[in-house]
């Protein structure tokens, strides 16, 4: 298999405001067969004592990930196309540093394997040339994955960022997230 088709002119982006909660990005991510029947995408509710809005979250395989920065084991790798891995099976310890760095709470311990597992963007499918299997199944157009011409044209309202700031700390990642027209970066309080 050709491990080297990787389309450097496709990018993921998220609106999270079409996320109708459907939950199809779950179940389309648990089925696939190198994550064990977990899934590596989640839905989650804004405040749900208020309002129905959910949001979904990818890895949004951050320039310098601090997942891998914090991993005393070395489990974790980002290669030449940015896409940052899932622990190594063979490496990972499962002592939980990238669970708890990461500051878009994206990896997950699974207690049963003793492993972190966390999106690859669909790595075993983007590798090929093929579109994340979550981004495939999306209805509400949530999630897109393919290129700046299609997305601006498709949502000439909203500007994809990649420049989130947390307190002190600048984080640039490979996901995009779609904002009003203009955005430049989003403030996470
Ligand atoms: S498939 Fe799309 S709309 Fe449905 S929960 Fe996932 S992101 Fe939201
Ligand atoms: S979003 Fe979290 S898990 Fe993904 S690359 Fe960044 S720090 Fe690592």
């Amino acid at each position: 298999m050709n491990y080297t088709s990787f389309n450097k002119n496709e990018e993921f982006f998220v609106d999270m405001q079409r996320c109708i909660g459907c939950k199809a990005c779950e179940m389309a991510c648990a089925e696939c067969e190198t994550n064990g029947q977990e899934s590596l995408i989640h839905v989650n509710y804004v405040d749900r004592a208020s309002t129905v809005q959910t949001t979904v979250q990818v890895c949004m395989h951050c320039d310098d990930p601090v997942c891998a920065n914090v991993c005393p084991a070395d489990a974790i790798s980002k290669d030449e196309n940015g896409i940052v891995h899932t622990a190594n099976t063979e490496r990972c310890i499962g002592c939980s540093n990238c669970v708890l760095a990461c500051p878009f709470g994206v990896p997950k311990k699974e207690e049963s394997y003793d492993l972190m597992m966390k999106c690859t963007m669909c790595y075993d499918r983007t590798s090929i040339g093929k579109k994340p299997m979550c981004a495939t199944v999306c209805p509400s157009g949530a999630l897109f994955f393919g290129t700046r011409t299609e997305i601006e044209e498709m949502r000439p309202n909203s500007t994809p960022i990649n420049t989130f700031i947390f307190g002190k700390e600048i984080v640039n990642t490979k996901v995009n997230i779609m904002m009003p027209k203009g955005s430049t970066e989003l403030i996470i309080y």
